[in-house]
């Protein structure tokens, strides 16, 4: 059976005394993060009497203890139902009513938001001296309980966006098969790499990226939230050789003035990982220039089939606005609405099937059915495929715009928009309108210190797309809404729209 901490165990084996994660100048070598884990898992079965197929909650920004926590709990057949730092009262209470979490961990900073959403959990156990006390007690043995790879490691939720959140169930087997997938694909996980994790780890890729350096033994940097000056001047003093930086985080890098990113050495780094979200081409370009050649990776997945394909660096000029090929062991269908699939170069929706599937949303049989067909998984992105195999991916299926009965792409605007100098970021939606149904609306962030008006940008569109997919109006606005991966809401956009022509 592939078990995840079988792969931390084993590099203990090799390195105990070897720092394997750091945070906020702490750290925890191999041996002492595998003893903690099996206290953990005892604490977890004997001490809280946690059953085989259980779920615990944990609550919690990214910190040091995360990964014992987790990767523990597993190792008692307890799956972590995961729930991001920033979530509201309901959300925590619909993620411990839903999961059946009796325990929960929480950080100390999150015990109170955490006491007053969940009255329902038995037992909070406070991240800090509490916690301390309890491990103390608890045995470093084997935990008696036998867990398979088909068991549940943990239970990230969906964002909610199409209905109420749902529990993505990952297993000990898909996800150690993504991690080995990711490693052979980024060739960035050995005993020498280092590696810096800022995606946050309640999010399914966020813990992977957190959990691949180790399992190879290498070493990985933990940042407990996101700031571009801790991530570059991490990156500079730990000499990391990769780190996953989504789109958001690379939007920021280029918000600095040039004489900032100057002070920090990007030479160390064998691999900068993007993905979660489009990254414009106009980025990806500046990311080569200031990288370096050679080690730009954009991948595009989802938390039910994680990874499913990859764009290497050799690629990234090339192919423009595109997310790659197939994953190792990944197979993709581009198909229509009946399920046939497209003829080669046409959009349609992107299926996967992979051996990293998701096993199912828990409690939800319905919305799992709805969302596979047999061993695929529909993903609601809508791509098309070159005649090399590439994919692209042209939207989501949900976010689309339609205009006087023209399907239009905010992305494909979005792309044009931020090729523009003075463009920081976009999001593209559509508005209510009486005559064209909906009509496209851009928002657009500037750069610190840029300026250009909405007619320049307005005429750039028309230079470089159809008529009806040109902006009716464009908005200067100071952020964006985010998720807590960065992403671009436009669906949030979108709202706003609706609220103001009510
Ligand atoms: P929710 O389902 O909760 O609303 P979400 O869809 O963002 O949230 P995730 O599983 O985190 O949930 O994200 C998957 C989606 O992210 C994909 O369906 C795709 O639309 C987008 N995505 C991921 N990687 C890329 C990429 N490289 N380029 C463009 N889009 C991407």
């Amino acid at each position: 059976h592939m078990l995840i901490s079988d792969g931390i165990r084993a590099s203990a084996g090799r390195t105990p005394d070897k720092v394997a994660m750091r945070e906020s100048g702490r750290s925890l070598t191999y041996a002492r993060l595998v003893d903690r884990i099996a206290r953990v898992a005892n604490l977890v079965h004997a001490g809280l009497g946690l059953r085989h197929g259980e779920r615990a909650a944990v609550f919690s920004a990214n910190c040091l203890e995360y990964m014992e926590i987790v990767c523990g709990m597993a190792e008692a057949g307890v799956a972590a139902a995961t729930i991001g730092p920033a979530a509201a009262p309901p959300e925590i209470r619909f993620i411990v009513e839903d999961s059946g979490a009796r325990v929960m961990f929480v950080s100390a900073a999150l015990e109170e938001v955490a006491r007053a959403a969940a009255p329902s959990v038995e037992r909070f156990i406070v991240i800090g001296p509490a916690y301390e006390a309890l491990l103390a007690e608890a045995s470093a043995g084997p935990c008696p309980v036998e867990v398979t790879e088909h068991d549940i490691f943990s239970v990230p939720y969906t964002s909610g966006a199409t209905g109420r959140p749902k529990g993505v169930q990952l297993s000990h087997r898909g996800r150690v098969l993504s991690g080995y997938a990711m490693a052979a694909e980024h060739r960035c996980y050995t005993p020498e790499d280092r590696a810096v994790a800022t995606t946050p780890m309640f999010h399914g890729a966020g813990f992977l990226m957190a959990l691949t350096p180790i399992w190879f033994g290498g070493q990985v940097e933990i940042l407990p939230r996101f700031d571009i000056d801790s991530l570059m001047g991490t990156i500079t003093s730990f000499q990391a050789t990769s780190a996953y930086i989504v789109p958001a985080h690379f939007a920021a890098l280029f918000a600095l003035p040039e004489a900032k990113r100057a002070q920090w050495d990007m030479r160390s780094m064998k691999a900068a990982i993007s993905g979660t979200a489009p990254l414009p081409q106009a980025t990806k370009e500046r990311i080569v220039a200031y990288f370096g050649e050679g080690k730009l990776f954009e991948r595009y997945g989802t938390t039910e089939t994680s990874i499913a394909t990859s764009l290497g660096p050799k690629d990234q000029l090339r192919k423009q606005a595109c997310v790659g090929l197939p994953y190792p062991a990944t197979q993709i269908r581009i198909c229509d609405g009946d399920g046939q699939e497209v003829p080669q170069g046409e959009v349609g929706e992107l299926w996967v099937c992979s051996p990293y599937m998701f096993s199912g949303y828990l409690n939800m049989p319905e919305a799992t059915a709805a969302g596979t067909r047999g061993d695929w998984f529909v993903t609601g992105d809508l791509a098309r495929q070159d005649e090399e195999g590439f994919v692209y991916l042209v939207d989501r299926k949900n976010d689309m715009v339609i205009s006087g009965g023209e399907n239009i792409y905010p992305r494909e605007v979005e792309e044009v928009i931020l090729a523009h100098p003075a463009a920081a970021e976009c999001g593209v939606t559509g508005a209510p309108h009486p005559y064209f149904g909906e009509a496209v609306t851009a928002f657009v962030v500037l750069r610190p210190g840029m300026h250009v008006d909405a007619a320049t940008l307005t005429a750039l569109c028309r230079e470089k797309l159809s008529r009806y997919k040109v902006p009716k109006e464009i908005r200067f606005v100071e952020n964006l809404p985010r998720n807590s991966m960065g992403k671009v809401l436009r669906r949030e956009l979108r709202a706003r729209l609706i609220a103001e022509s009510k």
